[in-house]
């Protein structure tokens, strides 16, 4: 498919074992606030305790009370005996010729999600999971063929921006000199999961990531991709205000019906309706069109000509995704030269339209292609057992 593998497969260390004490990681500010409360933290002192603990956990990356030292000693100790400050357990992590390093992540039950970082010369990429698999059925798309097993919770979600930034050697040292130019920069939640579909916990985690007094992402630096949850858009706007990515894919509904099964739901032009709105509410800049180049499925000059009419007036960038192949995908990746010539077609009307280069692909980390490496993994250990005689 692309370049020589050199996979590079290391298993880390693992988390502490599950406690049964309170994970404070993923409560909002007030939910953290509330959790004091209830171990006697005096009302007066609640919300002040709240903000050291904060900074000790997103700013500094801390995780043991006994490091928090701006705490009396008892208190920390108080901390200790009810409370854990958990991140998910990396299984695995894979690092693909071209430097993209993709996690393998188990969460509580057992359950395993990807989460791949994308290193770039001006920025680097988190791309993170919403959910265990997805309910929805989009056709080319390998999650969309794994039944939906959970939704994270808001700390399965922001534990994979920490665990990352761990592996990365990214929290900073107190008293350091602000870091402007971050190796973790940005967060796309285009992994595995339909976020809309998890909104609650998708945004008390992105609250996390942009807090001022943690991880300080812009919320112009994250970007939520959506198949066109219809409702949830203009709650999106409202809630969490990042930038949002849309999974057009294709320019009339009966195609599209076919591709994204949602629109069967909420058609094009449902979905263009919400599109317009948002970035009057977010207060955001362009919208991104993510699609899917499929040979001889909406890759047509005609198709080029249809988007571009079709999102006129909506400030907008079209990001051309090359298919990524996964085994037994019923699709073709079209063409270069008709991509190319797409892309061509979009551009002279007035957009942006970055062909998405495939990144990670001998780790099978590209878009589209999560779920494969664990069902290899899960598949091997049945193998394992069959050949120990236990399957
Ligand atoms: N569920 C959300 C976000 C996850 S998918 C959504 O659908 O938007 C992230 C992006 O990868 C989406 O645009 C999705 O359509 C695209 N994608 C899925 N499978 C793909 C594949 N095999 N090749 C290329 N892109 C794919
Ligand atoms: Fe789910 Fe997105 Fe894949 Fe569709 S493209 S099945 S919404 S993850």
């Amino acid at each position: 498919m692309t370049a020589p593998i050199t996979q590079d497969v290391l298993t880390l260390p693992r988390n502490l074992p599950e406690t049964g004490k309170r994970n404070l990681v993923g409560l909002t500010r007030e939910g953290l606030r509330e959790a004091l409360l209830e171990i006697g933290t005096p009302e007066k002192q609640a919300k002040m305790r709240t903000g050291q603990i904060w900074q000790w956990i997103y700013q500094w990356g801390v995780r043991d009370f006994a490091a928090m030292t701006n705490l009396a000693k008892a208190y920390r100790a108080e901390l200790e005996a009810h409370f854990s400050i958990e991140l998910p357990e990396v299984v695995t992590k894979t690092v693909s010729a071209d430097g993209t390093r993709k996690y393998l992540v188990r969460i509580a039950g057992g359950h395993e999600v990807e989460v791949v970082y994308i290193p770039e010369t001006d920025r680097g990429t988190l791309c993170i999971s919403s959910q265990v698999g997805c309910t929805l059925t989009c056709s080319f798309c390998h999650t969309g063929t794994q039944k939906l097993v959970r939704n994270l919770t808001a700390g399965e979600i922001i534990g994979q921006v920490m665990l990352a930034r761990d592996d990365l050697g990214e929290w900073p040292e107190q008293g350091a000199p602000k870091n402007e130019t971050r190796l973790l920069s940005n967060i796309v939640l285009m992994g595995m999961g339909e976020p809309l579909h998890n909104f609650e916990n998708v945004r008390d985690a992105m609250k996390i990531a942009m807090d001022p007094e943690g991880i300080q992402l812009s919320r112009r630096r994250i970007t939520l991709s959506t198949s066109g949850v219809v409702p949830e858009i203009a709650r999106t706007a409202e809630e969490i205000g990042c930038l949002l990515a849309v999974s057009f894919h294709a320019t009339t509904d009966e195609v599209r019906d076919r591709l994204v099964p949602i629109n069967k739901r909420w058609n094009i032009e449902t979905l263009l309706g919400a599109l317009r709105d948002y970035p009057r509410v977010a207060n955001s800049e362009r919208i991104t069109f993510e699609y899917v180049m499929l040979k001889g499925v909406n890759d047509s000059d005609a198709d080029a000509r249809r988007l571009v009419k079709l999102i006129q007036g909506i400030p907008a960038k079209i990001n051309l995704i090359p298919f990524n192949e996964w085994p037994g995908s019923p699709y073709e990746r079209s063409d270069w030269a008709r991509i190319e010539k797409f892309a061509d077609i979009v551009h002279k009307a007035g957009y942006a339209s970055p062909i998405r280069t495939p990144r990670g692909e001998d780790i099978m980390a590209a878009c589209g292609q999560l779920k494969s490496a664990t069902e290899r993994a899960r598949k091997s250990r049945k193998d394992i057992a069959a050949e120990a005689g236990l399957g």
